[in-house]
């Protein structure tokens, strides 16, 4: 998926979703008020699933945020210190749950039994020192400047600064990496700043429940992914194509492609150029037409679907994927030249770039009667097998 589409799908809906859920929550207040002991409750056993569960998937960060978001809900509702004292650490608190986030947001997930758990909460004891530190020392400064008290605005202003980089890191690595966790981790951030620029607004309890759901919601689209995605191009994996299989009707047609002397190309590129070549063959066959959707079946072979659509029809669309890939220069660059031994030992003119191609082959085959998915696949198989014999770079049906 494109950076653009994916951060539409992954940022785009879930801001939008957030912004309704708030504008709705504002609108229907009548309704839920009545529900609020329910609702005041419901973090304490959100929060926890959401925790464990993202332990589950090696959503490592969406745990930690939901355990801290656990104890904060506790220390707001005054289960920790009196509740005096939670309003003297307003801002401190403010202050370095924005750096939590923000620890979270440009982390990565790791393992829980690693080295790594010991950094972070290393890491996590620093964004407090940070945001207490400097919280008080906004404050002596104001006391030093005025010779009183700081008043809270300008307090509010003093923590603008580090809080308004904080969000910029947040926003921009949400849209570098444009993933359902790291799009959750910014609605976390959101949801943060809303609850203490428009305190009283709507209800902790309820904010932090929506925003466990939404930890739910991710966890669920991650496990997804790691079972019907395949990590390398991103396209469906085998076990998504034998889940679609059971939603067919009797009425179309499937391609096999395969890349063409793949191992030839390996060994004289390297696997990682492999790797992207593997990558650029699945984004072109993710542009077919004629509805067909794309497979990784395995290794350098995909499968194309095309419902209600006989092999005829889906020849041309095909054939236009066979060029398209056979026209496709592949820019080597320079390190990749380098990892490969043979180029480099040619010693070729090391700082032009070069350009590669590939081919595919591809076997059609079209449902009929009462053949099984698998045996049309089949077919397919021996339509590609077929193909790779008179020559390869074509389709054959
Ligand atoms: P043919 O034209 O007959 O298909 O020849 P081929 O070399 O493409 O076929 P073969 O089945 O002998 O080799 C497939 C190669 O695909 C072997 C393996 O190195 C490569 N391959 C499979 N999966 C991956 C992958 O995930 N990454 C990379 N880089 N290479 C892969
Ligand atoms: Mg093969
Ligand atoms: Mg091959």
């Amino acid at each position: 998926m494109a950076v653009i589409s994916r951060s539409f799908y992954y940022l785009f809906i879930p801001a939008l979703m957030t912004i309704v859920f708030i504008v709705a929550s504002q609108y229907f207040i009548d309704i839920w008020r009545h529900w609020m002991p329910v609702i005041g409750e419901l973090p304490f056993y959100l929060l926890p699933i959401a925790a464990i569960l993202a332990l589950q998937f090696n959503c490592s960060r969406l745990s930690f945020l939901a355990t801290l978001l656990l104890i904060y809900t506790l220390y707001e509702q005054g289960f920790i210190v009196e509740h005096q004292l939670t309003l003297d650490f307003a801002e401190p608190i403010f202050l370095s749950g924005t750096l939590l986030i923000t620890l979270f947001a440009i982390s990565s997930d790791r393992a829980l039994l690693s080295v790594h758990t010991a950094k972070t909460l290393a890491s996590i004891i620093l964004c407090f020192i940070i945001g207490f530190t400097w919280t008080m020392l906004m404050t002596k400064a104001g006391m030093l400047a005025d010779n009183q008290s700081l008043s809270s605005s300008s307090l509010l202003t003093a923590i603008y600064v580090p809080v308004g980089l904080a969000s910029a890191a947040i926003c921009f690595y949400a849209v570098w990496r444009a993933s359902g966790i790291d799009s959750t981790i910014a609605v976390t951030l959101f949801i943060w700043l809303y609850n203490y620029y428009q305190p009283g607004e709507l209800p902790l309890a309820l904010l932090i429940s929506m925003l466990a759901v939404t930890y739910l919601l991710a966890i669920l689209t991650q496990s997804y992914h790691l079972a019907y995605r395949d990590d390398l191009t991103g396209l469906s994996s085998r076990r998504a194509l034998n889940t679609m299989a059971l939603s067919l009707n009797s009425h179309y047609s499937v391609a096999m492609v395969d890349i063409d002397h793949f191992k030839k190309f390996n060994d004289t590129y390297g696997h990682d150029v492999g790797d992207q070549v593997l990558r650029l063959v699945a984004g072109k066959l993710s542009q077919v037409k004629g509805g067909g959707k794309v497979y990784r079946y395995g290794g350098e072979e995909f499968t194309i679907v095309f419902p209600n659509k006989d092999a005829e029809s889906i020849l041309p669309l095909l054939e236009n994927l066979r060029s398209e890939v056979s026209h496709y220069n592949i820019v080597l660059r320079h390190e990749q030249r380098k990892k490969s031994s043979k180029e480099y030992r040619k010693g070729s003119a090391a700082n032009q770039s070069k350009t590669v191609n590939v081919t595919i082959s591809i076997g059609v085959a079209e449902h009929h009667g009462d053949r099984t998915f698998n045996q049309t696949i089949k077919l397919a198989d021996k339509a590609l097998y077929v193909a790779k014999k008179n020559g390869r770079n074509r389709v054959h049906a």
